[in-house]
């Protein structure tokens, strides 16, 4: 097999698509190789070659290398910023082919979702870090606070060679929200991409040499989570993994960090977000964004409001409205289609993940309203919308990741607010209501990383995200991302010598 493979695109755009690991600023073969395959037919788009722990160890040491030499960290702030940026501005040119290659990879509508979404947000990271990476430094504390004769000062340093391992549901995104403020913050990169989905990501090799960066401080590899995530996670020369995807993976990364060399850890994991309505709401409004709350990106995204909570007043009324403006809004389709808001699920696991919960809803007495799966290739399912649910259902507790809403009744805002809150999860909640105070009461009650106000999944570059309790450790995008890749070296200076 060789390292680059001409690809024509369902929309008929041809792209040279890497195949290798990229170390070094090289492309290299290994001794395996991943299928990936496109989710709307099935069939086999390309192969990629896979990481073994040797081929890990090789990504490693071009990372450490990288940062040891200084190639990147002797640049000023302001010239990192520039080859950021020019990144940032290779990816708005490409745009178009790299959402192809995500949409055939990922099933993911193409033209509102993978174009005016991923690759939009993609861009602005690049662009909102670059800005920073000239703009990171430390504090001055002086003989008022500290008293006569000390001075301190705090020098704030990148971490040394990080990995980041990325989920399937928005690939490209997911790297370039970790890429991005690790480098303007001056460390070097091994980026895992998922099995399910390595295309788009791969292509930020091709970005790196056109953009002229060292060789070593972005390092790319493919490969199964248990092998070469593990041993990535578990390298004892990375200072930091910064993970996105399940839970259960989350806790294996955090106990190989803690056998290994105690490495910094971030975890963006999984949810089952509440989205609350309450009788007073803009009905219609509040229609919309249930909409795509849950079915935006199929359902497979972490910060989904799957549990919807309906006040008693009108519970009927939404339920009925939901499912008619579900049907009227969805369109199932080819992701390349015209229009298509919903495309296939990823995989043939997830799809039948998928159905196994549908099972699941069903046999445990919750009222299937709408859904169903398409015979046939590929992977498709009109979205599901289960009634009359009750909190012990298996669908109301566990992340199903995919186009799968439980819908139920409460009284008041003290039963919603304890019922929301029961769960392992925090990642995202939603409200609607008009009544100012009480949104901001319950919002502020809610356990939580991010509350929607009148909306809903408005995740922001600029904002934090993030969540509590197992849905994840620390904040990513922001201000608050550049810590995540930072520490505080304190400098203790005593001028009491020839006193
Ligand atoms: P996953 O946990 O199966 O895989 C994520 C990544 O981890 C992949 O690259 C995989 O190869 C790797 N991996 C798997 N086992 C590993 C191990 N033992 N050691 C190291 N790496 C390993 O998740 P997924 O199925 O790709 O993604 C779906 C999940 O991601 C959902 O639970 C979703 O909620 C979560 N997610 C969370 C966020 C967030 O920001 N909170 C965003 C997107 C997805």
């Amino acid at each position: 097999m060789s390292l680059f493979e001409k690809i024509t695109t369902p929309n008929g755009k041809v792209i040279e698509q890497p195949l290798g690991l990229f170390i070094n600023n090289e492309w290299v073969k290994t001794d395996s190789t991943i299928d990936t395959i496109d989710p709307s037919t099935g069939k086999k788009i390309t192969a990629v070659y896979a990481a073994s722990e040797k081929d890990i160890d090789a990504a490693v040491a071009a990372a450490v290398e990288a940062f040891e030499n200084e190639s990147w960290t002797s640049l000023t702030g302001s010239e990192r910023g520039d080859y950021i940026f020019k990144i940032a501005e290779i990816i708005k040119r490409d745009a178009e082919l790299l959402a192809s290659i995500e949409s055939y990879d990922n099933g993911k509508p193409y033209e509102a979702e993978a174009l005016a979404g991923d690759l939009v947000e993609a861009y602005e990271v690049f662009k909102y870090y670059a800005g920073f990476a000239d703009k990171i430094h430390g504090q001055f504390i002086g003989a008022e606070i500290l008293g006569k004769n000390k001075m301190c000062f705090t020098d704030p340093t990148p971490l040394g060679a990080v990995a980041s391992i990325i989920p399937w549901n928005f690939p490209f995104m997911m790297m370039a929200w970790k890429i991005a403020p690790a480098l303007a913050t001056g460390n070097t990169v091994v980026l895992k991409t998922s099995e399910i989905t390595p295309l788009s990501a791969l292509h930020l090799g091709k970005i790196v040499l056109e953009a002229g960066l060292p060789k070593g401080v972005v390092n790319i590899v493919s490969g199964y989570g248990k092998d070469a995530g593990h041993h990535l996670a578990s390298h004892p020369d990375i200072s930091k993994v910064a993970f996105t995807g399940s839970t259960a993976t989350g806790q294996k990364i955090m106990e190989a960090a803690a056998r290994s060399n105690l490495k910094n850890v971030t975890l963006e994991c999984g949810g089952k977000s509440p989205y609350i309505v309450f009788a007073d709401s803009d009905l219609d409004k509040a229609l919309e964004w249930g909409f795509s709350g849950i079915f935006y990106n199929k359902g497979e995204v972490c910060t989904s409001t799957s549990r919807f909570f309906i006040e008693e007043p009108i519970y009927d009324e939404f339920v009925e409205k939901f499912v008619k403006f579900t049907k009227e809004n969805s369109k199932v389709s080819h992701p390349f289609e015209k229009g298509c808001t919903i495309g296939p699920l990823v995989s043939s696991l997830q799809y039948e993940k998928v159905k196994k919960y549908v099972e699941i809803g069903k046999k445990e007495g919750a009222k299937l309203l709408s859904g169903k799966f398409h015979e046939g290739d590929g992977y498709f399912c009109d979205p599901f919308i289960f009634a009359d649910c009750t909190d012990d259902m298996t669908i109301c507790k566990e992340e199903i990741f995919g186009p799968v809403v439980s819908i139920t009744k409460f009284k008041d805002a003290a039963e919603v607010i304890r019922r929301a809150n029961n769960t392992t999860y925090g990642l995202a909640a939603a409200l609607f209501t008009n009544n100012i105070t009480r949104a901001h009461k319950v919002a502020n009650k809610l356990q939580a990383g991010m509350v929607f106000i009148n909306s809903n999944g408005d995740s922001d570059i600029h904002v934090p995200f993030g969540g509590v309790k197992m849905s994840g450790i620390g904040r990513e995008l922001g201000t608050y991302a550049l810590e995540l890749y930072t520490t505080h070296k304190a400098i203790h200076v005593n001028l009491a010598l020839d006193d």
